[in-house]
């Protein structure tokens, strides 16, 4: 899922989302019930019809955005209290709050609120959160009220496999249409993501789709996919491309870089979006003289590479050789390695 936090995939018209193979997009309720407010989007169509995006619209439950944004006061067992970080607003959300404000924004699927803690943590600061996402998890189920309206749970436990198990296997039992790994890519190395997410995939149900929050990287994606993952989201593609960062299936690419100065080639010869049209040499110039162009062409061509890549892993899938598929890809990138563009910016 392409991450639209304020309503909008940033620079992309939903001609652009629709033309990089996406199917379903992800937008950010803390943000868009402090500005416009869920009623103004209730008012205006909902965000299906703001947007205009026909696909599905998955929606957080502010959790993790005021673990990381919101200036945290405290956690009760009723709510959490915080100060609105951009206008210093106290707001109390409980679980029962972001059920009714994602009814009003109107997505498909709605995730439970949960309490967040850092990490690393002492493990009573773990299970305290834990026990209470869980809690929380069913006044969630209890508060809603749309029968059009998927709700996910999210499995928390920080990086102790016998927490996240428990977790998952609680959450299990109740009538939730979908499970998320919630907690990681918060700074922890890959491999203890890998750990933790083999580790709870096991316990969720099969016939249902499993999401891991926040992930990731393209390689974070194919080993996570290994370990039972459905469904990501990310502000990786988007955010590296407004950067002037390029995936493509040689490695990455940093476009202001001056060795792209005269290079009439693509940034992706095999790539058919909008941005590989042009030079990487034109690419260079706008994201030198500050073009918005720039960041929109880059935007459209890092979301093209994700869902190109996870379409190749769906077919590798259905084909039955997805672990040649994932050490092909690895061996793409280390050889490109060696051609890495990483000399110095020179402007
Ligand atoms: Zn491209």
């Amino acid at each position: 899922m392409p991450v639209g936090t304020q309503a909008t995939i940033k620079g992309m018209t939903i001609e652009h989302v629709l033309a990089t193979g996406a199917e379903m997009v992800l937008s950010n309720t803390y943000h868009l019930a402090l500005r416009p407010g869920h009623e103004v989007v209730r008012k205006l169509g909902g965000l299906h019809g703001m947007m205009r995006w026909e696909g599905p619209i998955l929606t957080d439950s502010g959790g993790f955005q005021i673990f990381s944004l919101g200036d945290l006061n405290k956690v009760t067992e009723r709510a959490a209290t915080f100060k609105s970080h951009f206008d210093g607003r106290v707001i109390v959300l409980t679980p029962e709050h972001s059920i009714e404000i994602q009814e009003a924004l109107g997505s498909d699927i709605a995730m439970v609120l949960d309490h967040v803690v850092a990490l690393p943590n002492t493990n009573e600061v773990i299970t305290d959160a834990l026990a209470r996402s869980i809690r929380w998890a069913k006044r969630c189920l209890d508060a809603a009220t749309r029968d059009d309206q998927a709700r996910f749970a999210i499995v928390q436990g920080g990086l102790d496999e016998t927490l996240r198990v428990q977790c998952a296997r609680e959450l299990a039992t109740m009538d939730f249409e979908g499970f998320a790994v919630g907690g990681l890519s918060v700074g922890e190395p890959p491999p203890e993501m890998y750990r933790i997410t083999a580790a709870t995939t096991p316990e969720l149900p099969v016939d249902k789709p499993r999401y891991l929050m926040g992930v990731g990287t393209p390689i974070d994606l194919l080993e996570s996919i290994a370990r039972g993952i459905d469904l990501f989201d990310c502000v990786m593609p988007t955010r590296n491309g407004r950067n002037a960062m390029a995936f493509t299936s040689h490695g990455n690419i940093k476009i202001r870089n001056a060795v792209h100065r005269e290079d009439t080639r693509p940034l992706d010869a095999e790539c058919p979006c909008l941005a590989c049209k042009h030079s990487r040499g034109y690419l260079r110039h706008l994201f030198i003289t500050d073009e918005m162009l720039g960041p929109i062409l880059l935007t459209i061509h890092n979301l093209t590479y994700y869902q190109r890549l996870l379409a190749g892993a769906r077919v590798a899938i259905s084909e039955d050789r997805y672990e040649a598929f994932v050490i092909d890809y690895r061996f793409q990138q280390a050889r490109s390695k060696k051609t890495a563009d990483d000399s110095p910016d020179v402007l």
